[in-house]
């Protein structure tokens, strides 16, 4: 790590000095993931420019930090972060090397998107990693629930706000406008799912909670024995019992997770289904916004259970 982080330093240092001020006018924004910046881009329309570090179909915990990332960070006038720990993995010492000051956590240049969402799964416990539980905080995905979306917009809005105070009315009118096309798109979505109220689910990793729970579904096991931990046989055969025993049949896959073990599964619970959702906008091509990432999950998703349902 602290090789990297050299190696990186010396890159920023060597193209800063020859790289002319950037997207002038605009503040330029930087998030971990590629749904914050949907989120940032729909509030702050043409006043800024936003860079995504992560892609929607790389697992948001384990993201390998490229020159590029540095780069984009250290002209940040604004870095989103999702928080809950879910990029502690490769952001701080991204942040580090980036000699930024800007946009460290505690400068006004940093927002923790996670700070005023509903998160669920928050630990009650003594907080640990020894089983290498990726969830420490809490559940980090929180993204995939469309009134977390909102909330995001809110806090990019006024943090937008507080940056470029002369833009006040532009972020607003524009976050206005995305609720309103979020609310429409919610009632669509609730009349897609509304059969399924009540349906178990196995998901391979904890991706899915706010997502299932906002659609009233249930997710009753993971094919990850702990966030973060790959399937173990024993958990495995456990799994595939417990999926007989309650009639269990879709195992939601992200895209970034081997199919082997799901699909190992799924041959061994009666007319069980493998499907995989798009955990993150660009998680597959065609989903390129926040609100397409909910059309996209709601049809696929609707889609199987009905066939599984034989309707
Ligand atoms: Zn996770």
């Amino acid at each position: 790590m602290i090789t990297r982080t050299f190696v990186l330093a010396g890159i920023v240092a060597a193209v800063v000095a020859a790289s002319p001020a950037f997207a002038q006018g605009k503040l330029n924004v930087v998030t971990s993931t590629e749904d914050l910046a949907s989120i940032a881009r729909e509030v702050g329309g043409d006043k800024i420019s936003v860079t995504a570090l992560a892609r929607g179909f790389q697992d948001p915990h384990f993201v390998e930090p490229k020159p590029s990332f540095i780069l984009a960070v250290n002209r940040a006038d604004l870095y989103i972060a999702v928080g809950r720990e879910l990029e502690i993995g490769w952001l701080p010492p991204l942040l580090t090397s980036s000699r930024n000051a800007k946009i460290q956590p505690g400068a006004r240049g940093y927002l923790d998107a996670s700070l005023n969402v509903r998160i669920l799964e928050i630990p009650t416990g003594q907080i640990t990693r020894a089983m290498g539980d990726v969830h420490p905080l809490g559940n980090p995905h929180y993204w995939l629930e469309p009134g977390n979306g909102r909330l995001i917009a809110q806090a990019i809005r006024n943090k937008l706000t507080e940056l470029a105070p002369a833009d006040k009315a532009y972020f607003a009118q524009r976050y206005d406008d995305f609720d309103k096309r979020l609310a429409a798109a919610e009632m669509r979505w609730d009349g897609i799912m509304a059969p399924f109220k009540g349906t178990k689910v196995v998901t391979y990793h904890r991706s899915w909670p706010n997502f299932m729970a906002r659609f009233g579904l249930e997710v009753v096991g993971y094919v990850e024995p702990k966030p973060g931990i790959p399937p173990s046989p024993s958990h495995t055969l456990d799994l595939v019992e417990e999926m007989k025993r309650s009639n269990i049949k879709m195992i939601v896959v992200e895209p970034y997770f081997s199919l082997k073990t799901p699909q190992a599964i799924a041959a061994q619970v009666p007319g069980a289904k493998v499907l995989i959702l798009a955990p993150s906008v660009g998680g597959v091509k065609e989903v390129t916004d926040y609100i397409q990432l909910f059309d996209y999950n709601v049809n696929l998703l609707s889609g199987a259970l009905k066939q599984i349902a034989g309707k």
